[in-house]
């Protein structure tokens, strides 16, 4: 990697060198995540405080902030050591008392001479009638200005907002000018000034309109962050596709058989999808490709179809799950289907051991198995096949890109197809994403019953019980979903095992089961099992079932303490119901009093059983590092962009990065040169490496 730019070295020098900042203020400021003039420029005020001076303390709210010009009438020292120093001014109004404590009366009579004018600014209380401004946050002279809109940077204890701004000036002048890396015609378009003056603007607002996610110079910035990243994203897509693959393209004669035994019409998204797969594959590159579909948008028989075309052009197709009762349903669903067009499908998990475990890596070797469903066994390194075409990563909610790692070496070539049940807001797909193509199965298959959502406060248990012993005595089976396996010490949460006893002293021996993370594989299954066969009723479980279980008569969900847990992770665990034939129930308990947000979020759970837009609003009230659960997602912590907020600017960087890359792959022309800079400044490693190699 060649080295960074010689203009950029002092942004990227000591913090010491901006104006009054030295090694105790770069201590606190490293707190911010500040430890560069670069990442003091790229810290932008979160909001910004109107100090445009009023004539009197009685034209604004109180108690509220209050610029003002006063006269100085009198002091009024403190009498003792607690009791404060008063000063009482006049404004054009009125009269009320600037409040000092433990302050030196000398200094404070000296600097606020009696009969002189001064503007103070400051929060104003009224006390018994009387107006208060206790330490002023400014006392100057009439001919000093005081910025009308003053900017409020992130802080942090000691730090304050005098020395941000003081820094952050010091910071923009060592700004070099660049040369325009954005698109000429978008710039224009959007009336959005060059990055230098956009810095400039954003740290120096003049009211609230330009500290807002709208403002032009603001929108300019977020997209030169998501711009780059874009193009990291875009560059990392470019070498995966230099990559050698292999042209695979079927004959359809086994899709043909898949098809006349379905038994239903596929609907035209999954049409698409099977389509857009199909595309890819016949490339000689390799697929990279994203499957997002909400629970039971119907991924299975699209997945089933591009693993059928790999074995059509006489390769093998693997399917990855990320559990054993998820690889075992997969194994169930494709079987048949496939077997319609005699092509063979095996299954392998960690439990597969010995003898029988070698029969079928050598099948497998032998190309007698053309299609294996597992867990991550089936990336074990003794795994080997004949000719793998194609590889399926079911990820279910899970996001991350770990499991496509895995493929290692075994696949270098291999297209691979992701599939995420996780309706992801499209900004955040293409954010975690950008680097695939991505498949959208936004539309179900016709003939669902809806499911009824229904909220209740802990509080009406009894009643609770009463319907579900009705519902039990009709024949219904329940899933009872809680936060805990275990009681546990340090929270208060309910745990499976306590409501499993709970409901087990309530109903008939043998009626209530229970399953959850910790308990053997072995008894889980056999858990699982009880409940497909009907033998309970009841199934008391942990999140465990949220992934992909399915179990067509159960008609009703409990999930208790439903406010602690994620939006997406609801509507998944409400998917594990509403797949037969009858009217299905999703009961919410809540704990009171909640507050707004979570009265929100269970609302849009009531109101729509639309993944896609429970993600958007999940979204919107929580944002993007809980949305996907910042720790494992490997997204993305954008130091200006605002997911939420201008989510829009997100496709347009990515239309762009894509569109530059096209056309000048190697970033060498005079554009591609700017936006070096750009990948530089913005600490775009990946990207640079990559540009180094390539
Ligand atoms: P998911 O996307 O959650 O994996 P599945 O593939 O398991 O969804 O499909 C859910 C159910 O819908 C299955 O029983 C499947 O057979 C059925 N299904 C899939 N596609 C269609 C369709 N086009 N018309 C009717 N039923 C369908
Ligand atoms: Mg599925």
């Amino acid at each position: 990697m060649a080295g960074r730019p010689e203009r950029l070295f002092k942004l990227f020098g000591s913090l010491d060198s901006l104006p009054g900042v030295g090694p105790k203020t770069a201590k606190l400021m490293a707190n911010l995540r500040i430890a560069t003039p670069r990442d003091m420029v790229l810290t932008l005020p979160e909001r910004g405080i109107d100090r445009r001076p009023v004539a009197s303390i009685r034209d604004v709210p109180l108690p509220g902030l209050a610029t003002v010009p006063v006269t100085i009438r009198s002091h009024r020292p403190a009498g003792s050591s607690r009791a404060p120093h008063r000063v009482e001014v006049e404004d054009a109004r009125t009269t009320f008392q600037l409040v000092y404590f433990r302050a030196r009366a000398d200094t404070l009579e000296r600097s606020l001479p009696v009969g002189e004018r001064r503007i103070v600014s400051g929060r104003v209380e009224l006390y018994d009638g009387v107006g208060q401004m206790p330490h002023p946050d400014h006392v100057l002279a009439l001919d000093d200005p005081l910025p009308p809109f003053e900017p409020v940077y992130p802080l942090t204890a000691g730090l304050s907002g005098r020395v941000m701004r003081r820094a952050a000036a010091g910071a923009i002048d060592l700004v070099p000018d660049f040369a325009e890396w954005a698109d000429g015609a978008l710039v224009a378009e959007r009336g959005w000034p060059p990055f230098r003056d956009a810095l400039a603007i954003a740290h120096n607002p003049q009211g609230a309109a330009d500290i807002a996610a709208t403002a032009p110079a603001r929108q300019r910035l977020a997209y030169d962050e998501l711009f780059a990243h874009q193009i990291t994203m875009g560059l990392a897509r470019l070498a995966d596709r230099a990559r050698p693959g292999r042209a695979t393209e079927g004959d359809g004669r086994h899709l043909k058989c898949m098809f006349d035994g379905l038994g239903f019409t596929p609907t035209d998204a999954q049409i698409r999808a099977m389509e857009e797969i199909a595309g890819d594959m016949a490339k000689p590159r390799r697929m990279n490709r994203l499957l997002q579909g909400d629970v039971g948008s119907g991924k299975t028989i699209v997945a089933l179809a591009a693993l059928l075309n790999a074995v059509e052009a006489g390769g093998q197709g693997v399917l990855m799950a990320p559990t054993e009762i998820l690889a075992r349903q997969h194994l169930s669903g494709l079987r048949p289907l496939a077997e319609l067009a005699g092509v063979v499908v095996e299954g392998l998990t960690g439990r597969d051991k010995g003898r029988e475990r070698e029969g079928k890596l050598d099948a497998l070797a032998a190309g007698d198995i053309h299609i294996l469903v597992g867990t991550h066994a089936v990336f074990q390194r003794d795994v080997r096949f004949r000719d793998l075409r194609l590889a399926v990563i079911d990820e279910q909610h899970r996001f991350g890109v770990r499991q496509r790692k895995m493929l290692g070496d075994k696949a270098q070539d291999t297209d691979v197809l992701v599939m995420t049940a996780t309706p992801i807001p499209r900004s955040l797909a293409l954010t975690q994403f950008g680097d695939m193509e991505i498949s959208v199965l936004d539309e179900k298959p016709p003939g669902r019953t809806p499911i009824k959502t229904a909220t209740m406060s802990t509080g009406r248990m009894e009643e609770v019980m009463t319907h579900l012993r009705d519902a039990v005595a009709e024949g219904r089976q329940v899933y009872w979903v809680c936060p805990l396996v275990e009681d546990a010490e340090t929270s208060d949460l309910p745990s499976a095992q306590t409501r499993f006893d709970d409901l087990s002293a309530r109903f008939a021996p043998g009626q209530v089961g229970l399953v959850h993370g910790q308990m053997p594989t072995v008894m889980k299954d056999a858990a699982m099992a009880r409940f497909v066969s009907g033998d309970t009723r009841i199934l008391v479980a942990t999140t465990v079932i949220e992934v992909g279980v399915d179990v067509p008569a159960a008609s009703i969900m409990v999930i208790e303490r439903a406010d602690t847990f994620g939006l997406a992770q609801l509507h998944q665990l409400r998917g594990r119901v509403g797949r037969g034939a009858t009217a299905s129930t999703c009961l919410l308990l809540f704990e009171p009093p909640l507050g707004e947000t979570a009265k929100a979020r269970l609302q849009i759970l009531r109101e729509s059983e639309d993944g896609f837009r429970i993600a958007e609003e999940d979204l919107r009230l929580r944002g993007a590092g809980d949305v996907i659960g910042t720790a494992q997602s490997g997204l993305p912590r954008f130091r200006i962009a605002d997911l939420e907020r201008q989510a829009a600017l997100m496709e347009t960087a990515q239309s762009d990065a894509r569109t530059l890359l096209h056309a000048d792959p190697k970033l060498d022309g005079a554009r591609g040169r700017a936006v070096r800079d750009l990948l530089w400044l913005l600490e775009q490693e990946r990207a640079l490496e990559l540009l180094a190699v390539g």
